[in-house]
């Protein structure tokens, strides 16, 4: 079969980077341009500051990026976005219109009616918003969002868990990586040997998001904080249940979890997407982000603090499952079914 045709918007940042990474060798989409900003125009990624783990293959390493333009990006199946927000809300709409599939990193439009926010494995029903956004807005193609990083860490294993035994409310303090902040991101003399216990807008978006995605009203508390560490957002989570448990359970419901990708075998789906650690001192960021290649949310520390209280660490890797490798898997969705 051909390969689908892609196309990246914001490719020279942290999360196009990592776009570049996970669609380099994919089995079903090919990657046909790179774009950014007029600083980028004309480079390569190499010349504008390549900063992952392995050099992008030669190919994609000699690919000239193109200034962002609505009227000259090529048709293709897919434009994946890693835009600041400010830019996708002018951009991204535009590219609906003009008929193209729009998977979205940025926060604008995630809490609109109509604007799916898909965590594939927990509410791929959610897609079928596109319908009502091309009929509400006259658009031919559509705005799909994926949602903040650290709710999409946080709500994995919180689907199983509400399944399952219900859920009053919770709390959740999150460690964020540097590299959740963007390329430019924190300065290093204000976070080395330091901790920043503030993420503008974060928390709000959390609670926000949490409930568009689960759709529940239980109470949510979030403290989110920035700490030194490259990728992998760390969260501590308390909940409130419903009903009583016992934390052999908790850890069995979450190692059983699936979802649609699973079922559909998804290449970018993980075996598991919850992943439980039995080690007292996991999940870690350097031992645990790469789970799943990225796509799996580590859980350990599972214990029950009381009756109907449940406290729990979970790790995830914050461009991987929180932003490139979430807008992948929901882009093969939207092609498998
Ligand atoms: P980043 O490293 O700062 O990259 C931003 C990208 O946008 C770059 O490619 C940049 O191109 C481009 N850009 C900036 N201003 C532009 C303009 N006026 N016109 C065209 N292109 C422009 O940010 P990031 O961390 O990759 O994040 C990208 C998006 O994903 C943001 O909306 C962010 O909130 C969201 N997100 C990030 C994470 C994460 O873990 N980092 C997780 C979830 C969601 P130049 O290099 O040419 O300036």
């Amino acid at each position: 079969m051909d390969r689908l045709k892609v196309y990246i918007i914001g490719a020279t940042g942290l999360v196009g980077q990592r776009y570049v990474q996970l669609l380099a060798k994919h089995p079903w989409f090919e990657i046909v341009g790179l774009a950014a900003s007029e600083r980028s125009a004309g480079k390569t990624l190499p010349q504008v500051g390549w900063a992952l783990e392995e050099p992008p293959p030669p190919h994609l390493a000699e690919m000239k990026i193109e200034k962002i333009d609505v009227e000259k990006v090529p048709r293709v199946d897919f434009v994946f976005s890693a835009l600041p927000s400010e830019v996708a809300a002018k951009v991204e709409p535009e590219l609906a219109a003009r008929g193209y599939t729009v998977l979205s990193n940025a926060s604008n439009m995630r809490m609109d009616p109509d604007v799916p926010l898909i965590v594939p494995e927990i509410n791929p029903e959610d897609l079928k918003l596109v319908e009502r956004q091309r009929t509400e807005r006259g658009w031919r193609g559509a705005v799909v969002k994926k949602p903040n990083c650290t709710t999409t860490i946080l709500n994995l294993p919180l689907k199983p868990i509400l399944d399952e035994w219900g859920i009053e409310r919770i709390h959740v303090a999150t460690m964020q990586a540097l590299s959740g902040a963007g390329f430019a991101g924190v300065p290093s003399v204000a976070i080395m040997d330091n901790l920043i216990p503030y993420i503008r807008g974060e928390e709000e978006k959390v609670v926000a998001e949490t409930r568009k995605i689960l759709k529940t009203d239980f109470e949510i508390y979030a403290t989110t904080t920035r700490v030194s560490v490259i990728d992998g957002h760390t969260e501590v989570v308390y909940v409130d249940t419903r009903r009583d448990f016992d934390v052999g359970a908790v850890a069995d419901a979450l190692t059983r979890f699936r979802g649609l990708p699973q079922e559909l075998k998804l290449p970018t789906a993980p075996e598991r997407p919850v992943e439980v650690r039995s080690q007292i001192d996991r999940p870690q960021p350097r031992l645990d982000r790469w789970a799943g290649r990225g796509m799996a949310v580590v859980v350990g520390r599972i214990r029950k603090l009381a009756s109907r209280k449940l406290a729990f660490v979970a790790l995830g890797h914050n461009t991987v499952r929180g932003a490139a490798g979430n807008s992948i898997l929901t882009a093969e969705l939207m092609t498998a079914t």
